[in-house]
């Protein structure tokens, strides 16, 4: 039975797996011997050390990154004793864990919030296992996750989703309550994994603390707050994630070490800042050891090969960006850039030399050119690469140089559906189709969305604008169905983020064709849902904190 065609739905699939931890052997290697354990049972641990259950991530085809972290009381400090704690963790075929192949123990430390990150290696390629933790007489629940294909074999489709932007207080994560009974390779988190708003009376749920997080305590309370979620936990227990950070996971808009509001935090204040909201997010994300924080910096761009059909390069555009230019002429700027000289060189370098038919790019903020105002006047939004031109050029004529094979870019931060074929100049529709954009909307973030009033704002400016191929402002995620041909990516939507469950249903499809630049066909689904009588305004400025909550 090929990964796409499991017998049950992966939400029955979990809780049958999780129900079996209780009758399945503990640490039965393949040998057939219990595994020699060095953590005795330890009784003195608190109850529920589990509670933010388990995780996996940035497979290749020999290893996976497992992850959990032990916090009984998770958004008030944790609650556990200040000593290392062992862990016995274990990699199964099977989700009874009669076939363990790897197991051994992790210390999870005080000094890093009892997070356990284990780098599990000589595993086999292209293929799903299940894993699981103990501690005491505690387990976890049962992960799912699955290994890469082989660096060069020809995997004849890759299935996977990409999603971002989940504010707690936008909404209920409805959609990861479908997400979970997608079938996936892995999910591909783009950014704006927390928000760093104080707490909101007014919203559907309520951020935990006081006011924003600035100390390692209230970065790690917000992270726990998030992952209290059943929904996410189901989502990072059923696939292995990808993820990249944009700019709520620390600070609105902060671009390297300049903070959204530099009158109100000193350099100082921020770095160290920075240092906790990093190091906080490595403590709660299945990122491998590479990405582990040095002070305020961290190294999260990357790439990751799925045999000879894909590469995904994982950029980062916050770190180690130039300040915002705030008119057109200054985004005009040469000197401007979005990723760094030293990011740059390795993209450019990886983009033609990695010998797949496809170049996914893992990204956080807009490529393509998005005015905000019909007529031929133009307002842009300089947080996006609308910024920074010249650099967005040169890599755009790179894209069309024929050594980048098929680009496509997946983006996160708008809150919004914008799928759009990219050129090198946008003001110039006679210049080439170099690749596609497919920005997906937000999990939660901006709340339930009021449809006409988006399109009211939005359709005299996409008659404007011929590179935006499609445009929807309703919450959800991408599924994207990759083969050497051809990228089926589908916009699934929810109808609700402000109840706790919603129906979820496919908006649209999009096709790219190898060999074939931009956005080849724009496959309708069904129609748009129809405005609420009462709905809010829609405020069309996206990523800020100014959306309405509720109706
Ligand atoms: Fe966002
Ligand atoms: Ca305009």
């Amino acid at each position: 039975m090929s990964r796409f065609e499991l017998p049950v739905s992966r939400r029955r699939f979990v809780s049958t797996a999780a129900a079996a931890v209780a009758a399945g052997p503990w640490l039965i290697t393949p040998d057939g011997a219990y595994a020699r354990i060095r953590n005795g049972i330890d009784t003195t641990l608190p109850e529920g050390v589990f509670t933010l259950g388990v995780a996996s991530g940035d497979p290749l085809p020999d290893a996976v990154v497992l992850w959990t972290r032990l916090a009984p009381q998770p958004t008030t400090g944790g609650g556990m004793p200040a000593r290392p704690v062992p862990v016995a963790w274990e990699v199964a075929e099977d989700a009874g864990f009669r076939r363990v192949v790897r197991c051994g123990v992790a210390t999870a430390r005080p000094e890093r919030a009892h997070c356990v990150h284990v780098d599990v290696r000589g595993l086999r390629p292209d293929t799903d296992y299940h894993y699981r933790f103990r501690t005491g007489y505690q387990v976890s629940p049962v992960g799912r996750t699955r290994t890469a294909p082989a660096a060069h074999a020809r995997p004849s489709r890759l299935r996977f989703a990409f999603a971002s932007c989940q504010d707690y207080q936008g909404g209920y994560y409805t959609a990861y309550q479908h997400l979970v009974d997608e079938d996936l390779a892995f999910v591909a988190f783009l950014g704006d994994y927390i928000y760093e708003g104080k707490p909101n009376p007014a919203a559907v749920r309520q951020h935990e603390g006081v006011g924003e997080p600035y100390t390692l305590d209230e970065y790690r309370n917000r992270h726990a707050r998030y992952r209290t979620d059943p929904g996410l936990q189901a989502v990072h227990a059923a696939f292995p994630w990808i993820v990249t950070f944009d700019d709520h996971e620390v600070d609105n808009n902060f671009a390297d070490g300049i903070p959204q509001d530099p009158d109100q935090q000193s350099p100082d204040a921020f770095r160290a800042r920075r240092a906790a909201a990093f190091q906080a997010y490595y403590e709660h994300l299945p990122l491998r050891r590479s990405s582990q924080p040095d002070g305020p910096d961290i190294q999260v761009y990357r790439r990751l090969r799925f045999g000879t059909l894909a590469s995904l390069h994982v950029l980062d555009t916050r770190q180690y960006r130039s300040d915002q230019p705030t008119t057109l002429a200054a985004a005009q700027d040469p000197t401007l850039t979005m990723t760094g000289a030293k990011q740059e060189s390795w993209l450019t370098e990886g983009l033609q030399s990695y010998g797949t038919t496809w170049n996914l790019l893992a990204n956080q903020v807009m490529w393509a050119q998005n005015d905000r105002r019909a007529g031929p006047a133009q307002i842009f939004s300089f947080d996006n690469w609308d910024g920074y031109r010249v650099q967005r050029r040169r890599l755009l004529e790179l894209f069309g140089s024929g050594n980048v094979a098929n680009p496509v870019i997946l983006t996160g931060d708008r809150h919004c559906t914008w799928v759009c074929d990219l050129r090198p100049d946008f003001d110039d529709p006679a210049t080439p189709v170099v690749g596609a954009e497919l920005t997906g909307t937000s999990i939660s973030s901006g709340g339930d969305p009021d449809v006409a009033a988006f399109h009211a704002a939005y359709d005299p400016i996409k008659a404007e604008s011929p590179h935006w191929r499609y445009i929807d402002n309703r919450r959800g995620y991408f599924v994207c169905d990759l083969d050497q041909q051809r990228l089926l990516s589908s916009l699934r939507v929810v109808d609700t983020v402000w109840a706790q469950t919603s129906d979820v249903r496919t908006a649209a499809q999009f096709v790219v064709e190898a060999g074939r630049p931009g956005i080849a066909e724009v496959i309708e689904g069904a129609p748009p849902v129809s405005a609420a009588a009462a709905g809010p305004i829609y405020d069309v400025d996206d990523d800020q904190d100014s959306y309405p909550l509720r109706r």
